[in-house]
């Protein structure tokens, strides 16, 4: 794992620094948008880094403390109980076999992948059978590239109003990844329909919508569209962890 050589507390000062400029170029308030770190492929050792170093720059600016997001239910077993000592949020940001999902319940606050009835329902069930509340956010495919996953945008706004209805879920907003395209005006359109869903949903006044606010948009190579148009949880893996090893 290389971090362009700077190590992983400057790369996390200079990404939260680059989330700052955003947020000002947006008119949007310095420290308003959550950063959550992706940490797929990594080991705990160098999570853990990053949390450290995380929780020193939220302490000079003020700014809430980085979401931790992982893909694999493998690996979030693995390294949620070697960093438990820091009691970190974990959000499950990748594609949930329903055979995984007991694994991934017991360490996440909030599944962001949540993209057919079906899945909500199995998640809603083990949630209520261990007594608790599950925060879920819809995950919409906004570019219609084929290799995405989500819901079509045409379909989001009556799936969450079924998902915002079942016990033991709270919806609390939508995610996507966005478009692949080296023209950020297109990437950029895309984020702005991932925001006119979560408006939609918010405007239907249905049951079990009205936490419904977040949007979980923007990665290392695009924050900024992101931030433009009114993500509140932006994702970053390479940004501060530097290049991934192909798998
Ligand atoms: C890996 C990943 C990210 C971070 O991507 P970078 O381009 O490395 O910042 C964000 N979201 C999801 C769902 C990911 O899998």
């Amino acid at each position: 794992m290389e971090h362009q050589g700077r190590g992983v507390g400057p790369a996390l000062a200079e990404a939260r620094e680059r989330l700052r400029r955003a947020e000002v170029a947006a008119l949007r308030e310095p420290g308003s948008v959550r950063l959550l770190l992706a940490t797929k492929t990594l080991p705990a050792d160098v999570v853990r880094e990053a949390v450290q170093a995380d929780a020193q720059a939220c302490a000079t600016t003020g700014a809430r403390s980085a979401i931790l997001g992982e893909n694999r239910a493998q690996e979030l077993v693995a390294k949620a109980p070697a960093l438990a000592d820091l009691a970190p949020t974990w959000h499950f940001i990748g594609p949930l076999q329903s055979n995984k999902v007991n694994a991934v319940l017991r360490h996440a606050a909030c599944v962001q992948t949540v993209a057919s009835l079906d899945l909500a329902r199995r998640l809603a069930e083990r949630a209520v059978a261990s007594g608790r509340t599950l925060e879920v956010m819809l995950q919409v495919n906004v570019s219609g590239e084929t290799t995405k996953a989500g819901a079509a945008p045409d379909d989001a706004v009556p799936l969450a109003l079924q998902v915002a209805g079942l016990d033991g879920l709270r919806l609390t907003g939508f995610m996507t990844v966005g478009a692949n395209s080296p023209d950020l005006g297109v990437v950029r359109a895309g984020y702005a329909l991932l925001r006119q869903v979560r408006d939609a949903v918010l405007a239907s006044g249905a049951d079990g919508t009205e936490h419904a606010c977040e949007l979980s948009m923007g990665m290392s190579g695009d924050l900024e569209a992101a931030v433009a148009e009114g993500a509140t949880v932006v994702r970053l893996g390479t940004a501060v962890f530097g290049a991934r090893p192909r798998p």
